[in-house]
């Protein structure tokens, strides 16, 4: 397939784009290097630098025969804190931006989409693990504009057949091969965690230590990158024309902020300085996907469940950028 990929110069973007093309699909890029890198984006695919609010419907075409099969959405503006801060930039960013691809789709008459949806949409969980059917109520504007989005597709789908499925990542870690986790503003534990191996930082606070947990500390569920991707290419050769299809992502296991900080510290055999510090506004106690959906439906299993693994692969990447920019700066 041809597919066009936003935010292909992005952590998730980058890792889905390098195993669609060693499946041999074509790949195009658009990123605007906002939060992206230009060294993420992988050998072989094409790449334009460039707002994709801006520059999609030129690159889908207007007319006649579609010149992509499908387009994986990635592009997205994805701090919780920040959209808090100021959710003007979430609105327009996600939102707006959203909304000129899915008419860049309708004039170009390109029909399968795979957008990159989140376990944000959901809110503080009633129960867990969390289901599709559960309900989606946001806690702050990241989640609100993902779940706008999800909305706004299933009513493209519906009017003008879209073949479209929304992925609710869960935390998403570890890397593979040279696109991994690397933000210039870094807030996931994992490799924030992996930075204070590196000495770049000098301890991880914990968010919060009395939670209703057995150590106190919150429960996440860390889904490794390579499954994430792969069930992308499962939505894509499975999408239905007028259905939007939308599916949980985890491992189903859920590890809390202690247990992440030893598997850090066991991985890298080095020591982990930490602070105890109070809850992080917005967070909840516990988010564990129910991925049940996507495993009768598109035969997806995630493979690399093992917290240390993919520890060990997201430490790799880090130790090979240190490397590459050593190289470069000698
Ligand atoms: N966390 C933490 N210290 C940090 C960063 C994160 O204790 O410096 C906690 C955070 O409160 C949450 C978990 O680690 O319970 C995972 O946070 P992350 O930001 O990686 O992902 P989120 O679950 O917020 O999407």
């Amino acid at each position: 397939m041809k597919l066009l990929v936003t935010g292909g110069a992005g952590y998730v973007g980058s890792v889905c784009s390098t195993v669609l093309l060693e499946r041999g699909h074509e790949v195009v890029i658009i990123d605007d290097l906002s939060t992206g890198n230009a060294d993420a984006v992988p050998l072989g695919a094409e790449f334009v630098e460039g707002d994709v609010a801006e520059v999609v419907s030129d690159v889908l075409g207007t007319s006649g025969t579609p010149r992509f099969d499908g387009v994986l959405h990635f592009a997205a503006q994805s701090l919780v804190g920040e959209s808090v801060q100021f959710p003007e930039k979430y609105w327009r960013g996600n939102v707006v931006t959203t909304l000129e691809l899915l008419e860049a789709m309708r004039h170009s008459g390109t029909r399968k989409l795979v957008f990159s949806s989140t376990a944000a949409t959901y809110g503080e969980p009633e129960h867990s693990p969390i289901t599709e059917a559960d309900p989606t109520r946001p806690t702050n504007p990241y989640g609100a504009t993902k779940l706008a989005i999800d909305h706004a597709i299933t009513s493209y789908s519906v009017a003008h057949s879209l073949a479209a499925t929304s992925l609710r990542y869960f935390n998403v870690a570890g890397a593979y091969k040279s696109a991994g986790e690397n933000r210039v503003v870094e807030t996931h534990l994992i490799p924030l965690v992996l930075q204070v191996a590196l000495g770049q930082r000098e301890k991880i606070s914990i968010f919060g230590t009395d939670w209703p947990t057995p150590d106190g500390t919150a429960i996440r569920d860390y889904i490794h990158v390579l499954d994430l991707a792969e069930a992308h290419v499962l939505a894509l050769e499975s999408s239905i024309e007028g259905r939007h299809r939308i599916y949980n992502l985890g491992s189903g296991a859920g590890f809390s902020v202690r247990e992440v900080i030893s598997a850090c510290a066991r991985v890298t055999g080095l020591p982990i300085a930490v602070e105890d510090a109070p809850r992080r506004a917005g967070d909840p106690a516990v988010l564990v996907a129910s991925s049940d959906r996507a495993i009768a439906d598109l035969g997806w299993r995630p493979e690399h469940t093992d917290l240390d693994e993919i520890v060990a692969d997201a430490w790799a990447y880090l130790q090979e950028l240190g490397d590459r920019s050593h190289a470069a700066r000698r």
